[in-house]
């Protein structure tokens, strides 16, 4: 027997801040862009399963995605690297999707192809162009359930206040500068947002992070159908969300190699304060290196699995509070 949405709120009280339906908004408050056709993509990461196998489920039972108001469409973004169990075949597909490299026609990586068949697929000239897409994504960082915005884009921080004032614990990040906004799979969509939960290894599926993501799903797409229905529920519209200010490599030798590793204190501390002075790596010869700066930042995607790549030990962000 397949849950019910309610089941779900009752399941996770610890993420739901009430089982009380809130009030909705006044009918004939008309969305000024109502939205047609949405997206939910998983596996754009192929190892990251928690969104991938939500949109094998998807597929199996669509009826729990179906909203009167909207068609709802599912991609398994990067099939080859899911099959594989890796994050890629052979580059990152959330990079692939600024508009200048979809149009080149020498780029024919894997990834690069499978971008633009997406971009023909669901892009605004496109076949079926979508009005908003929901990422899903998993992290080896402490980031439990966090909803990443790319830019100040009202309806995306809307959104994301909504999914925080229902539920207090999920984190907003705001990807700010980072690059996101251009060239990611999201960035398609005239509106979209990404869901990246954790601490989950690459290639598992966690049964507490599989329903969550879940439930936050059919929070989203209630959302989505209440906003078409002119229906926004009301809520207190503060908003404390941490934006990109920075990426943290690793110390390194000359060769390039790492030298440290995230010092204890810090290892599981994504979104907590870290202040000048504090510890941040712990040397192979036992030295402690902490932060320089100046100001208070918070990290998050500490010690992410597949940020060694990339060169990334953590990012900082600042915190923001804003009313909507
Ligand atoms: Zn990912």
């Amino acid at each position: 027997m397949l849950r019910k949405q309610d089941d779900y709120i009752m399941i996770f009280q610890d993420i739901f801040r009430t089982t009380q339906p809130l009030a909705a908004g006044e009918p004939g408050m008309k969305p000024k862009n109502k939205l047609s056709r949405v997206l939910i993509v998983g596996g754009t990461h192929g190892n990251e399963f928690t969104g991938a196998y939500l949109i094998k489920k998807f597929e199996q039972f669509p009826e729990l995605i179906h909203r009167s108001s909207f068609e709802t469409l599912t991609l398994l973004a990067n099939p080859q690297a899911f099959t594989a169990a890796r994050r890629y075949i052979n580059k990152d597909l959330n990079r692939c999707f600024l508009r200048q490299n979809l149009e080149d026609s020498k780029l024919s990586s894997y990834e690069d192809l499978r971008a633009k068949e997406i971009n023909h697929l669901f892009g605004q000239n496109g076949k079926t162009p979508v009005d908003f897409i929901l990422d899903l994504h998993s992290t080896t960082a402490n980031m439990g359930v966090t909803i990443i915005v790319d830019n100040d884009e009202p309806f995306n921080m809307q959104l994301a206040a909504y999914l925080n004032y229902v539920s207090p614990s999920v984190k907003v990040y705001s990807s700010g500068n980072s690059g996101r906004s251009h060239n990611s799979l999201r960035s398609l969509g005239r509106f979209g947002i990404g869901i990246e939960v954790g601490s989950v290894p690459q290639g598992v599926l966690n049964a507490d992070f599989f329903l969550k993501t879940e439930a936050i799903i059919y929070t989203i797409l209630d959302y989505l159908q209440q906003y078409n229905q002119g229906k926004v529920p009301h809520f207190p519209n503060t908003l404390i969300f941490y934006r990109y200010m920075e990426a943290i490599d690793y110390p390194r030798n000359e060769r390039g190699e790492i030298q440290a590793v995230i010092h204890p204190q810090l290892q599981f501390k994504d979104y907590e304060v870290l202040n000048p002075a504090d510890p941040m790596f712990l040397t192979f010869d036992d030295q402690i290196i902490s932060y320089q700066g100046n100001s208070t930042v918070y990290p998050v995607f500490i010690n992410e699995a597949a940020y060694y790549e990339k060169g990334i030990a953590m990012c900082f962000t600042e915190k923001h509070q804003i009313t909507i």
